[in-house]
């Protein structure tokens, strides 16, 4: 029974967590327009294992430290589809990402999705951008 408590108790946290979450990145948006200083629009998270919950805006990087294999997020277009992108050099395709200070990540070369919402966009020290096919993402992002 006990369990039982301490996962909602856990659920309900994290309920709270994630408003205050949101609430906290529309304050950084006011930040944006103020401010010369460029906030990231994604950031990056070290895991040691593939997260449960994906944020948004947020690149998890998975695995031990020195041992990282798998960039995780999900789709900027809004589809909700969870993007993994491998980082072992030996397996093909294979992505490079740098970390920065500020908490910004830039992935290279593009993600380009070759089935379903068929994305193709780069995020760089943070910014996403998008490559081709714009129209079909004009009204999602
Ligand atoms: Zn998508």
């Amino acid at each position: 029974m006990k369990k039982i408590w301490n996962y909602i108790w856990t659920w309900v946290s994290n309920l709270f967590n994630n408003k205050k979450r949101s609430a906290h990145k529309s304050n950084r948006e006011v930040d944006i327009e103020k401010s010369v200083q460029v906030i990231p629009e994604y950031t990056f998270k070290r895991v040691d294992d593939e997260p449960e919950l994906i944020e948004k805006n947020v690149i998890y990087i998975v695995g031990q430290k020195g041992f990282e294999w798998v960039l995780i997020m999900e789709c900027p277009c809004g589809c909700k589809d969870q993007i993994m992108l491998n980082t072992l050099k030996d397996a093909k395709p294979s992505w490079r990402y740098s970390c920065y200070k500020n908490g910004a990540i830039t992935i290279a070369p593009s993600v380009h999705r070759k089935v379903k919402c068929k994305s193709h966009y780069t995020i760089t020290k943070g910014q996403l951008q998008w490559w081709g096919e714009w129209e079909d993402h004009e009204l999602t992002i």
